[in-house]
């Protein structure tokens, strides 16, 4: 039995790589300024980060633009591309409890749960667009004996990816693995609580044998960053998760400069419609859990409980329960069921929805509307995970995503009233509905107006499905061969042929 790694001895001498990466080099930020990376895990300073502005994103995307043009990547065979996929995916799993480590002291997962859950996603997911790189035939259409037509699907060129904090890397893998392996050259945001694991994700890219300037990052503030990208008349495909607000800014940037493609996937308010005749100790914990898992943020999170009257105290019960067993702990600690939040500031957004909450007439049935104490760290961003019954239809904690440890339970008495309150968001992202009955399965998954369904069972699915959502919840979707489309565009070659 090989001995438990002592992560927090391992904490103390962890590498923060903080220049930016362009061009196949480390590069220092042309302006000279710093923003802190704090740990919630301790609410210690993890490092000072140089800010990138519009100058440094310039730079980056005129090496990617240069390293597309000369077909140092673009022209090389898919299977070519494939292998380095491939390749990092390896030295990813090599360097996996680094990684996991580096994201566990950004944002507060905990580090058993980055090695085992997130740092395996993103191995799979390179390895996953490594094997399919050569695997996707052009079309022939049959156009007559006097010509040869072909349908090709060609790299759209320079693809920017601004990414989140609270999967950092599976987010980042799942923009990149379908937009290298369409022979695009990329420039990476990654959020500012999450620099570090990008940057040494990144470098394992070179490493495994990405030419120079096909992936660059530039850590920097997402209104200054993010926007240069997002306004970059060099760019040709925005990809990005996050938040409505900002999904819809890129949208804006894009009309107000070159038109490029924008991906957004966003939040979402996804809902568990447990019915009669449900295995209901199942579907409670995995709701409760789907609600509570990685603190709660997740977009695809199952924040609402939607159960019929005539089971809802036994699903209430079996929530609670799944609450007590995931209270946080110090995230690297090896049993530790969950960690912290992402920030101080979000600790006191997620709170300040559990006050609205009780305030509208919510029934606080676990947790508290103060921070969580962990032994150790009185500064660290800890949130207990949080019951809420008695919700109804249309307060501020059942249509907003608190993106938080925090599950609202709202009782109907129809199928047809669970329908409607499941689809009464403006999200549209995921949904789950738990029954025994195959027509009922059947009638609510068909009406769920979400982008995924999962029939009895939660966050389910492999990279061969899509991710992504409907309404308010963006229209961008992660994951399968479907994801590479995002990032070509469709040529016709129309040859005349001679008799
Ligand atoms: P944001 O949407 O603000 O951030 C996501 C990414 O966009 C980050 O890299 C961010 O940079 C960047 N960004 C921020 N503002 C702009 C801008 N004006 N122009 C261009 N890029 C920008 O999400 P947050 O991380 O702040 O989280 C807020 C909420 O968003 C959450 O509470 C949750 O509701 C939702 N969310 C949803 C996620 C999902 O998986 N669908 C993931 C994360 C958040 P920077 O880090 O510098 O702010």
């Amino acid at each position: 039995m090989p001995s438990e790694i002592d992560w927090i001895e391992k904490a103390a001498s962890v590498r923060l790589p903080a220049r930016h990466l362009v061009g196949g080099d480390w590069v220092d930020p042309l302006a000279d300024d710093t923003f802190d990376v704090i740990s919630p895990r301790d609410g210690a300073l993890l490092k000072r980060v140089p800010h990138g502005d519009a100058h440094d994103v310039d730079r980056a995307v005129a090496s990617a633009r240069a390293a597309f043009n000369d077909r140092r990547w673009s022209g090389m065979r898919p299977a070519a591309r494939g292998a380095v996929l491939r390749r990092w995916a390896e030295l990813v799993q090599e360097h996996a409890e680094d990684l996991a480590l580096t994201i566990s002291l950004e944002m507060g997962k905990p580090v058993r749960e980055a090695k085992n859950v997130e740092l395996r996603a993103v191995a799979n997911c390179l390895r996953w667009y490594g094997e399919i790189a050569d695997k996707r035939p052009d079309e022939s259409p049959a156009a007559g004996d006097d010509v040869l037509a072909l349908i090709t699907r060609e790299p759209a060129g320079v693809v920017a990816a601004v990414v989140p904090w609270n999967f950092p890397l599976t987010m980042t893998a799942w923009k990149l693995g379908p937009s290298l392996v369409a022979g695009n050259s990329v420039v990476l945001k990654p959020a500012e609580q999450t620099p570090f694991s990008a940057l040494k994700l990144a470098e394992l890219g070179l490493e495994a044998g990405l030419p120079a300037g096909v992936l660059n990052v530039v850590p920097g503030r997402g209104d200054v960053v993010g926007q240069a990208l997002g306004r970059h008349m060099d760019v040709d495909v925005v990809t990005f998760t996050g938040s409505p607000a900002v999904g819809r800014a890129f949208l804006r940037y894009s009309g107000e400069s070159n038109g490029k493609r924008v991906w957004p996937e966003l939040g979402g308010k996804s809902a568990s419609v447990i019915l009669p005749g449900a295995d209901i100790e199942k579907a409670a914990r995995a709701s409760a859990a789907g609600s509570f898992y990685n603190q709660g943020q997740m977009c695809s999170a199952s924040s609402r409980v939607v159960v019929h009257r005539d089971i809802a105290d036994e699903v209430l019960h079996f929530a609670r329960l799944q609450a007590r067993e995931m209270a946080p702990a110090d995230p690297l600690l090896h049993d530790a069921p969950s960690g912290a939040l992402v920030s101080e500031q979000h600790l006191q957004r997620v709170l300040g929805y559990v006050r609205t909450a009780v305030e509208e007439g919510a029934e606080l049935l676990e947790g508290s509307t103060g921070r969580h104490s962990v032994d150790g760290h009185p500064n660290g961003s800890y949130v207990a995970p949080t019951v809420l019954g008695g919700v109804k239809p249309g307060m501020t904690i059942e249509q907003e995503e608190v993106f938080g440890p925090v599950l609202s339970v709202i009782t109907v008495d129809s199928e047809e009233e669970a329908i409607r309150v499941a689809n009464g968001t403006q999200y549209g992202l995921a949904a789950s509905v738990w029954t025994r009955d195959l027509s009922a399965a059947t009638r609510v998954s068909r009406r769920m107006q979400a982008g995924i369904v999962w029939v009895n069972c939660f966050e389910e699915g492999d990279m061969t499905v899509p991710f992504g959502g409907v309404k308010g919840s963006g229209f961008g979707r992660d994951k399968s061969a479907h994801a590479i489309d995002k990032f070509t565009d469709l040529k016709t070659i129309w040859m005349e042929v001679e008799p």
